[in-house]
């Protein structure tokens, strides 16, 4: 179904590919089969709303899943989740993502056409999550971080929803700073850096008080500090915005796409035949000041961050949110050093593995820290060149 979808949350990153996208996009099931099983691996369906899709279609596509793959995804956000959806993602393992981004009027920036409309949205999305946690499939959240949800006042009534979420059995939620496509959005609902740390750090409190939900974010930022770099997710492993290696879409008619978040003014570029780490290189050689990341000790680590959240919409530079990131990083590296570790940001090693990153992002090889920090301690003497 393309970007379609029931709501028109207010900040989507989709809305320039739906203000040039015309029509329905049609879906031909046996070309996106075909196109999976050349990608090769498991897939998530995913918008737009890919619970739009008609629950025939879904069975179909999730039973053959089941069969090829042996496990099944979707992201949603929620609100058109009923029993029938709960049985088959059951009947076919399916694991299941909700977007949402707190309760009653803090999920109102998740807009469906009017604010009683809204409000019946955010119920039925709540329900969803309710049912599936009371019949043992708690789904995976992602919330996006904004003026409607996380600011100071705000958070209080977060913390208890989060609470309740982990007490009904959630455990996995994303944070996501909200990417801007317009200046609009960035007045009206966009955080400043200060208050997108301010409820960071507030939520990486709070995750301590929690039986089981943790904030993936805080996690990836401390395995990164750790050189542990396997784990993590795409933002922090130097993504070439034309091929997105973390995303491998398959659209309605088969044809290969890239990660949404790349598509500007409603472009959606060609996926590209093989990746491209420029936008690496110039970061490392770039002075902060002109929008790169030269001479930032956390950067073997976030190396700028997504392309999506690039300053301008511009991926050759870094991302906007590099205030936060950094500050982020600057936690974890004093919790490190109060353990007694030595985290990556103030360890010898770092100059050699930057370097060895940009050697490899010259020749199209996009090394893992760890295999780094293996390579390294075969070769001790190494680290001096
Ligand atoms: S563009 Fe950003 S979100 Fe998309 S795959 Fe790349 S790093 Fe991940
Ligand atoms: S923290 Fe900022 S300067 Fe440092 S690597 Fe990340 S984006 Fe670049």
């Amino acid at each position: 179904m393309g970007v379609k979808c029931n709501i028109a949350c207010q900040y989507c990153y989709q809305h320039p590919q739906r203000d040039v996208e015309d029509k329905r996009k049609p879906y031909d099931m046996e070309r996106m089969k075909k196109a999976i099983l050349k990608e090769g691996q498991k897939f998530t369906l995913f918008g737009g709303e890919a619970l739009m899709v008609p629950l025939e279609d879904l069975e179909e596509l999730w039973s053959w899943g089941l069969e090829e793959f042996g496990v099944n995804s979707v992201q949603t956000n929620g609100s058109l989740i009923t029993e029938e959806h709960i049985d088959l993602f059951i009947k076919y393992k399916v694991q299941v993502g909700v977007s949402m981004d707190g309760p009653d009027a803090l999920n109102d920036v998740r807009w469906a056409g009017s604010l009683e409309r809204t409000r019946e949205h955010t119920q039925k999305s709540q329900w969803a999550i309710e049912r599936m946690c009371a019949k043992g499939i708690p789904p995976a959240m992602i919330i996006t971080l904004h003026k409607g949800n996380a600011t100071a006042d705000k958070l209080t009534e977060m913390d208890r929803w989060l609470m309740d979420l982990d007490t009904i059995g959630v455990n996995s939620v994303r944070l996501h700073l909200m990417e801007v496509e317009s200046e609009t959005l960035r007045e009206t609902y966009h955080l400043s850096p200060e208050e997108n740390l301010h409820a960071l750090t507030h939520f990486h409190r709070l995750e301590k008080q929690m039986k089981q939900l943790r904030f993936d974010i805080f996690g990836e930022i401390k395995q990164l500090q750790n050189a542990e770099d396997h784990q993590v997710s795409c933002v922090w492993k130097a993504c070439d915005p034309y091929t997105t290696a973390a995303v491998s879409g398959v659209e309605g008619e088969g044809q290969r796409s890239n990660c949404g978040r790349t598509n500007k003014e409603g472009i959606e570029f060609v996926k590209a035949p093989l990746p491209s780490y420029s936008r690496y290189i110039a970061l490392y050689h770039t002075p902060q000041e002109a929008g790169g990341c030269k001479g930032c000790r956390f950067f073997s680590m976030c190396k700028g961050h997504c392309p999506g959240t690039s300053l301008e919409g511009d991926w050759r530079f870094r991302t906007e949110h590099c205030q936060v990131w950094k500050k982020m990083f600057e936690l974890a590296e004093e919790e490190a050093l109060a353990e007694g570790k030595t985290p990556l940001s103030q360890h010898p090693a770092r100059p050699y593995l930057e370097k060895r990153l940009v050697e490899g992002w010259s020749r199209g090889q996009n090394y893992a820290l760890q295999s780094l920090i293996r390579e390294l301690a075969q070769k001790p003497q190494m680290a001096t060149v």
